[in-house]
């Protein structure tokens, strides 16, 4: 019998350097002394110390969102929801009110309507098209307001300028959810605001393969208590998400080019078909925002399209199983097409009244597009559609 242990060792050495940004899964970083480890603490020297507080793959990650949002210091957290939840929990105390735009992401919507009010921290909704709308829901306690600039799912763009107007002379703290838009399509510390969220599980990673989120903050002395949250109610990334969504933020720019130009033709199609009875994409003359999403995107429409299909139910069903190639899951922004079906995903708490307030009908339909080649999405939809109207 041996007693060799084995031991952890240095990594080999190279004189030449890896292309590839390295995965560092350690959770603990190993100091060389107690001084050192103040002098890291204390700032006076860079470096890790335990896998939840950061790592280098976050770090990298970081950087290279940042560059894109105009940013720094740019925090990454475990899911969009972490970053919606990090900033939350860092800047809001019980007693104060959030402003929210009225057609958030759903599980935002849900936190303003019954996690934020359990802590004492009271919320209302309205729509960020109509400023006045915005400014009267304003209270004297009011510290936040939270709006996404292109709704889901009908769409509808945000009167961005005019909250942010508003934000700045009721001194508010302006938070866009810039997920759907993407630093490609807006830039929102341009146009006043104060935090920018992503969900970096949608365009940003791309391949519906990671959940991570992202949080940049304009005034530094906000940034300590979101990463304080983050760190203590333990919203951490995992370095290996954090790696894959590096590797897919190298081709972000060509993706979102592609998939928006789709988009657009695909709407125009779309719109061309017996059986739809509307499509709806920001740049499009019958948009009902479209003079503001020219002002605001110029011509970046986004890869994101909404349409309604004449008919109910039954032609719904009949168009996701005439479309087996285009994924019909309640997600957006994968390299690939994928199609949600509101009524029955986002917004299947609503009630089928409150429902077709907002438009939103059994045959109404949302697609993230990817980039395929467009012939083959228009001859893929086309049929769907086809098969949808016979149902
Ligand atoms: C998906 C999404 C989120 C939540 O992100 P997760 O990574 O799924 O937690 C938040 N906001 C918007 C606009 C989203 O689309």
């Amino acid at each position: 019998m041996t007693h060799t242990p084995v031991r952890r060792t240095p990594w080999p050495e190279s004189s030449s350097r890896a292309v590839v940004t390295p995965l560092q899964p350690s959770v603990v970083y190993a100091s060389d002394t107690p001084d050192a480890l103040d002098a890291q603490y204390e700032g006076r020297t860079p470096g890790f110390t335990y896998a939840r507080e950061g790592h280098p793959n976050a770090t990298v990650l970081a950087q290279k969102i940042d560059a894109l949002e105009g940013a720094e210091g740019g925090i990454i957290v475990g899911s969009g929801m972490a970053a919606v939840t990090a900033v939350m929990l860092g800047l809001l105390k019980a007693g104060d009110h959030v402003l929210g735009g009225d057609q958030l992401y759903g599980r935002s919507l849900r936190m303003l309507a019954q996690d934020l009010p359990r802590m004492g921290i009271t919320t209302s909704l309205a729509d960020p098209t109509d400023v006045a709308a915005m400014a009267a829901a304003l209270r004297p306690e009011t510290r936040m307001i939270l709006v996404e600039v292109v709704s889901n799912p009908t769409l509808r763009v945000a009167d961005m300028e005019g909250i942010a107007r508003l934000a700045q002379d009721r001194g508010v703290l302006l938070v866009v959810d810039n997920t759907f838009t993407t630093p490609r399509g807006y830039r929102p510390f341009d146009h006043g605001a104060d935090i920018v969220i992503h969900s970096v599980t949608k365009l940003l990673a791309g391949h519906s393969d990671v959940t991570l989120g992202y949080v940049a903050l304009r005034d530094p002395a906000l940034r300590r208590p979101v990463y304080d949250a983050a760190t203590t109610f333990g919203l951490t990334p995992s370095p290996f998400d954090c790696w894959l969504a590096e590797r897919g933020l190298y081709s972000f720019n060509l993706r979102y080019d592609r998939a928006e130009e789709n988009a657009a033709r695909l709407a125009d199609h779309l719109a061309t078909l017996p059986g739809i009875r509307r499509v709806i994409y920001p740049t499009r003359a019958d948009h009902p925002d479209h003079n503001r999403a020219l002002a605001l995107l110029g011509r970046r429409g986004g890869n994101m399209l909404s349409f309604e299909l004449e008919g109910g139910r039954a032609a719904a069903n009949a168009l996701t199983r005439a479309a087996p190639n285009i994924a019909f899951a309640p997600t957006l922004g994968d390299i690939g097409t994928t199609l949600s079906h509101p009524p029955s995903s986002s917004h299947r708490a609503l009630t089928p009244e409150a429902r077709a307030a907002l438009g939103i009908s059994e045959g109404f339909f949302r697609v993230s597009v990817g980039v395929e080649e467009i012939e083959i999405l228009m001859a893929e939809f086309t049929e769907a559609v086809a098969a949808a109207a016979r149902a």
